[in-house]
């Protein structure tokens, strides 16, 4: 629970178009970079450098819910999670060809001893080959929402969509050759249940593939192997997808999900890829029931894309208003007068399990306003009649209104909401 104390005026938000709620996602296009600033979600100083942005309180708090739902998820889902550093010796992503396919957007080395790592594969790799490996352990699946970096150009970066910094959700799937349409269209679902619960919107599938280009890896028949496996559970999922030649990873070829942003440009957020190189090169194996060594595949995949990205998507897709589960602040808790401050008190400590609030300061009007302006799913007033009577009145941010009912059962609703993950708040 959070008890603190919102004052009035302190935050600035954008201006209401009278009668309508403000963040009614149809009229008006909205760029996640300026919202996100009025929302207080994310930020940045050109004295930290350009695309590194820091979380403020309520864009961590909507990270963080998300973040422990992509896990609890996985989980369900048979990952075991790790937690891995975000520097290497060059060796490693000499290894991983990383140096070779992929320098320029790698930043140079921290020192002679040290880089800042591209991608997590290369540690999970490691983390796989730490031990023997038997075919009873297949698919073994393990996920992090690990950092990585990328050296941006300093005139692309802005907001929360290209950044220099990466916190993304990663997951490494080792499965035996027979496994690997069986793991991919697994991995599908999974994206699509997460979308649906996060509130994504898939602009299309996409088929990566490689071109004439020297940056993939020269091995003919492992991208025909890859392209045929991707396609195969592609059909299976029954998906719809395009082919764009030139865009796969280095090592393989990959399934993209793209998002499109309010300006109409296409970003990838989901991707499931199959890399036949990597277990060769980090020399992984896993013993087979007839004792023999075989070469496991990886899979490489990521549910939601990284948290930036994801959440550049999420701002201008839900206008800022978010589901109550990831909301920033869930319930906001008003007393009419200073005499139900008390009573208002009250509220906020029978809600242990929500991110709740209470507003004191300013005419009620004011707060129920400033309230909306945050996208505070649920706005609770108590006045002098619900205190008596242990009550409390909920309005929504999007102005509906629940007549006043019983603490207890308002709290029960929104938890409710929030446990469902519905996106109506209404549950
Ligand atoms: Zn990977």
């Amino acid at each position: 629970m959070i008890t603190h104390i919102q004052a009035r005026g302190t935050r600035p938000g954008p201006v209401a178009v009278p009668g309508r709620p403000p963040f009614r996602k149809e009229t008006v296009m909205i760029d996640h970079r300026k919202l996100g600033r009025e929302l207080e979600l994310f930020d940045s100083d050109p004295l930290a450098g350009a695309g590194l942005p820091f979380w403020l309180p309520a864009g961590a708090a909507a990270r963080h819910a998300v973040e422990q739902y992509l896990r609890e998820l996985e989980r369900r889902n048979g990952y075991q999670h790790v937690v891995s550093p975000p520097l290497g010796r060059p060796a490693l992503f000499e290894l991983s060809r990383h140096l070779e396919h992929f320098a320029e957007d790698m930043f140079s080395a921290v020192d002679d001893e040290l880089m800042l790592r591209p991608s997590l594969c290369p540690h999970h790799a490691l983390i796989y080959r730490a031990r023997g490996r038997s075919h009873r352990e297949l698919p073994l699946r393990i996920a992090e929402i690990g950092q990585m970096f990328r050296a941006e150009r300093s005139g692309v970066l802005g907001g929360l969509s290209r950044v220099r910094v990466i916190a993304l959700n990663d997951g490494h799937t080792f499965c035996a050759p027979s496994q690997v349409v069986d793991e991919v269209g697994r991995e599908l679902r999974l994206i699509r249940r997460a979308h649906a619960d996060l509130g994504v919107r898939a602009s299309s599938f996409r088929l990566s593939l490689r071109d004439d280009s020297a940056k993939f890896i020269d091995d003919d028949a492992m991208w025909a192997k890859a392209e045929e496996v991707l396609r195969l559970s592609l059909q299976n999922a029954g998906v719809e997808y395009e082919d764009a030649p030139g865009e796969a990873a280095f090592y393989g070829p990959k399934i993209d999900i793209q998002v499109r942003d309010d300006a109409g440009r296409e970003q990838t957020l989901s991707t499931v890829q199959v890399d036949y190189d990597k277990p060769q090169r980090f020399g992984l194996s896993y013993a087979d029931a007839d004792a023999s060594h075989q070469v496991p595949v990886m899979i490489h995949r990521s549910l939601a894309g990284s948290m930036e990205r994801l959440f550049a998507h999420l701002i201008e897709v839900q206008a800022g208003a978010f589901p109550a589960w990831y909301a920033p602040v869930q319930l906001a808790v008003l007393p009419v007068a200073p005499a139900q401050d008390d009573a208002a008190r009250s509220v906020l400590a029978a809600a242990p399990g929500l991110r709740a609030e209470l507003s004191v300061e300013g005419s009620l009007g004011a707060r129920v306003r400033q309230a909306t302006l945050r996208r505070i799913p649920y706005i609770g007033i108590v006045g002098e009649r619900e205190a008596a009577a242990g009550q409390i009145a909920l309005r929504l941010r999007d102005g509906r209104e629940i007549p006043a009912q019983s603490v207890a059962e308002a709290l029960e609703r929104i938890a409710r909401v929030v446990a469902s993950r519905s996106h109506d708040l209404l549950g």
